[in-house]
């Protein structure tokens, strides 16, 4: 982000405004604790401001600081439209397309003229913004929240909320400070996040700490149904709704799943499927070792993105074509998979 864009941003928030954050549908850790540490940051100047979130997240996420503050698009959708209509200046967190505030939220944001502010890391941004801060190079949004706030000269101001916020988005996207955007900087960040009172302890153990039984019994179905094509150095996981009914499935209880499929020895590529009747998809994480992009595969095949080893993606067929459909696309990619190739 450049200087003067810093500074044009700096003259808009030095009197107070109507203030609306959104992170993108579906929250994680990254999405809910930049819009919330970017929250607890515009209060310190008196703006009015929501984070608007466009559905429901995790329990798990539901202690940080400001969360009772948070509204829901899906359900509250009068309250949220009225907010955007008011608002100054929308800030877009943790996504590069306005669709992926949901199809419902995204139409009101498209109609909104006012001032928005992308803040970013993933692949491919749109240009809907009128300031776009995008680096997918980043860790994470969190910590281009930080970056941000430093931009405008305040890393002094940031207190024991916003660096809570801050630190459980770093820790979640760098799945716990392991993938490869986790730089040295990273780590600086974290250390000042620790000093400015956010208590790394107790955040992971809030965030990872507070399994139900029947979560690590869904966990146990998973690795049930977990395959592997060792010569295509790919393993993969399904879960029907009928599995996640059994043990009476929570949002973000398959969070990180996946994880575990990339841990095998050998293995590049993961993939899991989770099936979802209500909406009537094939819910599809992807994750991946070295340079075999995820996020092309997923544009490409099943109508998502996200980052080169981490992206997302939805089918509309049944899980047993979804499945099929991965496996035969697997052969145009055969030459990074295969054993020769792309060693990690
Ligand atoms: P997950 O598998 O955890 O749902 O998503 C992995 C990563 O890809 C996250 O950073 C998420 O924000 C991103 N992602 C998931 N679905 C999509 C999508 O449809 N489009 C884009 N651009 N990113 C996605
Ligand atoms: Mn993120």
């Amino acid at each position: 982000m450049i200087k003067t864009q810093i500074s044009e941003i700096k003259t808009l928030l030095s009197t107070p405004k109507n203030i609306v954050i959104v992170p993108h549908i579906n929250p994680d850790g990254d999405a809910m604790g930049s819009t919330l540490g970017l929250y607890n940051y515009l209060k310190l100047y008196n703006h009015n401001t929501t984070v608007i979130a466009p559905n429901d997240y995790p329990d798990f996420l539901k202690w940080l600081p400001g969360d009772d503050t948070v509204l829901k698009f899906e359900t509250q959708q009068e309250e949220s439209t009225t907010k955007i209509n008011k608002a100054d200046l929308i800030f877009t967190l943790d996504f590069n397309a306005l669709h992926r505030a949901g199809h419902l939220m995204a139409d009101v944001l498209e109609l909104s003229n006012t001032t928005k502010i992308m803040i970013d890391h993933h692949q491919q941004p749109d240009d809907y913004a009128t300031y776009t801060y995008s680096d997918v190079t980043m860790s994470s949004t969190c910590e281009m929240v930080y970056n941000f706030i430093e931009m405008l000269g305040d890393d002094a101001k940031i207190d024991s909320k916003i660096a809570t916020c801050l630190y459980v988005g770093i820790m979640t996207d760098t799945g716990s400070f392991r993938f490869p955007a986790t730089t040295a900087r990273t780590h600086q960040v974290i250390g000042n996040l620790i000093q400015k009172g956010a208590n790394n302890s107790e955040i992971h153990n809030n965030i990872y700490d507070t399994n139900s039984y029947s979560r690590l019994q869904l966990l146990g179905r998973a690795m049930q149904n977990l395959k592997v094509i060792p010569e295509l150095r790919t393993a993969y996981i399904s879960l029907t709704q009928a599995e996640l009914d059994q043990f009476n499935y929570k949002k973000g209880d398959t969070e990180g799943f996946v994880n575990y499929a990339l841990s095998l020895k050998g293995i590049i590529f993961a993939a899991m499927f989770t099936e979802n009747t209500k909406d009537n998809i094939i819910k599809i994480s992807l994750r991946s070792k070295g340079n075999f992009s995820v996020n092309e595969l997923s544009r490409s095949h099943f109508n998502g993105g996200g980052h080169t080893n981490a992206a997302g993606g939805r089918s509309a067929e049944s899980m047993e074509n979804t499945i099929n459909k991965f496996i035969s696309i697997l052969q145009q990619y055969k030459n990074e998979l295969s054993i020769t190739q792309n060693r990690p």
